[in-house]
């Protein structure tokens, strides 16, 4: 799994001759967590280890046995973090100010990780040192090696939560979203599908190689993200033949019936406007996932 998720962060660290590794003693090891959540958190740090590195630096994924856990560690060699600055890290970006804001990578994509990671029992954290470099690492519990099919990808199901598996075929849904509050609310109502396990992005570029590595089979798009904007997404998406299938609904603030034209032009299936009317919500998932309603229970 390291090595597919520096697969996917290459595009980032070509362009600054950064150097790609993994360490040598790397313990084959299983952790108990669900696969996709665990790549998405991986693969948030390894894309801030790349962003914010120097030019002809390192990106190192190391990792060891620590009794009853394991810890995967990402190293960089960028400015490193002062200590003032690495309580904000795992803050929402939302909830920072405007100056809070530019500080290395703040909140885009640490804060959800924090959360994705807490779930499946693990924990996330940084070292630094400043003109040195930083070290994320995250901490999850150590599975016996899988028995059989299945295995560890698996993984603990959260409460009320179902992983693949059962009859009928589990479906995948991408949330191209930089806003931790309507990920949560969107987490919130798609947690009463059994069948749908929701992946999310927080920044454009990160979403399109989520799309072609997992090819959801719906992906929920934000207008405004830190990187790109939304119609670039979109526009990337359906340049793409392996992507261009995927139906795509935007989520946007912005309820300007030109702009709800214009993306629709470009390839939007769907435009809904924020504050998500959870029924209109609910009725759009359920037509292109073809899925059973959730009980409402
Ligand atoms: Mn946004």
């Amino acid at each position: 799994m390291a090595e597919s998720a520096l697969k996917l962060i290459e595009p980032l660290a070509r362009p600054r001759h950064l150097r790609l590794e993994i360490a040598p003693d790397f313990p084959l090891v299983h952790v108990l967590a669900d696969k996709l959540r665990f790549h998405q958190s991986l693969l948030n740090l390894l894309s801030n280890a790349a962003k914010f590195n120097r030019e002809g630096g390192s990106v190192r994924v190391s990792g060891e046995r620590r009794g009853a856990r394991v810890r995967i560690v990402v190293s960089d060699t960028g400015l490193g973090i002062g200590e003032a600055d690495i309580g904000k890290l795992f803050t929402p970006f939302e909830r920072l100010d405007a100056n809070e804001r530019n500080i290395n990578g703040t909140g885009i994509g640490l804060a959800l990780s924090k959360r994705l990671m807490e779930s499946q029992g693990g924990h996330i954290g940084v070292e630094s040192k400043l003109g040195e470099g930083s070290s994320f690492w995250i901490d999850l519990p150590y599975a016996d090696a899988p028995s059989g099919q299945g295995g560890a990808d698996r993984a603990r199901a959260l409460p009320g939560e179902e992983v693949s598996g059962g009859p009928g075929r589990a479906s995948t849904v991408l949330y191209i979203e930089d806003n931790l509050s309507n990920y949560t609310l969107v987490e919130s109502i798609l947690k009463r599908y059994s069948q749908v396990q929701l992946i999310a992005a927080m920044q454009g570029v990160l979403g399109l190689e989520m799309a072609r590595e997992h090819k959801p089979d719906l992906i929920l798009l934000d207008l405004q993200l830190p990187d790109i904007r939304g119609d670039e997404v979109l526009r990337r998406l359906q340049a793409d033949a392996s992507t261009r299938d995927i139906p795509v609904v935007m989520l946007s603030a912005d309820a300007m019936p030109p702009q709800i034209e214009r993306l629709r032009a470009a390839g939007a299936r769907e435009y809904l406007t924020k504050p998500l009317d959870v029924r209109k919500f609910l009725a759009t998932v359920n037509e292109f996932l073809r899925t059973e309603p959730p009980s409402l229970t």
